[in-house]
């Protein structure tokens, strides 16, 4: 699976320590992240990830435009609900292109860790359903 990792500043310590208690797991897969946060992550964890522009200089439109050409399958993208962020266009962008191709989108924690729950126990099907209904 291609997973993607976005934090906000705020919550850039969230997703890393969620990076860190899931390490085991993130390692099966392809890790893609914005600058910053992937930077961060991959120095915490060792975890090799493919880095793109830091969020506000473009990195969640890269995201974006991998998962518009059926090339991203899982986006963690822990926000910062109380800070206004210069690029929340493209941050909105995202989030809907995860819903227009029905990519599943962790905004917190919570979310996250049944998400890679799920995946760990292999019950992550939609791209089948998806499949069947072409
Ligand atoms: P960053 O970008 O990882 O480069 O900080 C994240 C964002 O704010 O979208």
């Amino acid at each position: 699976m291609k997973i993607a990792l976005i934090a906000h500043d705020q919550k850039k310590d969230n997703l890393i320590q969620f990076a860190i208690a899931y390490r085991d797991i993130l390692a099966q897969h392809q890790l893609y992240a914005t600058g910053t946060t992937g930077t961060m992550i991959h120095d915490e964890t060792g975890l090799p990830i493919t880095l793109f522009r830091s969020g506000p200089l473009g990195g969640d439109q890269q995201i974006g435009a991998m998962i518009a050409n059926d090339e991203m399958d899982m986006v963690f993208f822990f926000r910062d609900p109380l800070t206004a962020q210069p690029h929340e266009p493209d941050v909105m962008a995202l989030v809907r292109l995860c819903d227009l191709y029905h990519i599943p989108l962790a905004t917190n924690m919570g979310t996250a860790e049944i998400i890679l729950k799920g995946l760990q126990e292999g019950f992550v099907d939609w791209r089948k359903l998806q499949e069947r209904r072409q």
